[in-house]
């Protein structure tokens, strides 16, 4: 599967904005990193909201 959503774990606070927003559903904080994830991204809708959402420029969709 392509890579869609790509997250900078070195950049995420791990403030869940992008989880709460994401209308998918496919973000979600790792209780053991403590650090952003995805899970399908083929149900990605690519508008961005995720990318907006996050304070510090951590999720880039490609
Ligand atoms: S672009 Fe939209 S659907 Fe895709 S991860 Fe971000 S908020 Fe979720
Ligand atoms: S919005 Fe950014 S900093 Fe916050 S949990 Fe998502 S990726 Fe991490």
């Amino acid at each position: 599967m392509n890579k869609i959503v790509v997250i900078d774990e070195e950049k995420c606070i791990a403030c869940g904005s992008c989880v709460e927003l994401c209308p998918k559903k496919i973000l979600y904080l790792d209780e053991k990193s403590g650090k952003c994830k995805v899970s399908d991204e083929s149900k990605c809708d690519r508008l961005r909201g995720c990318v907006r959402a996050c304070p510090v420029e951590a999720i880039k969709i490609i």
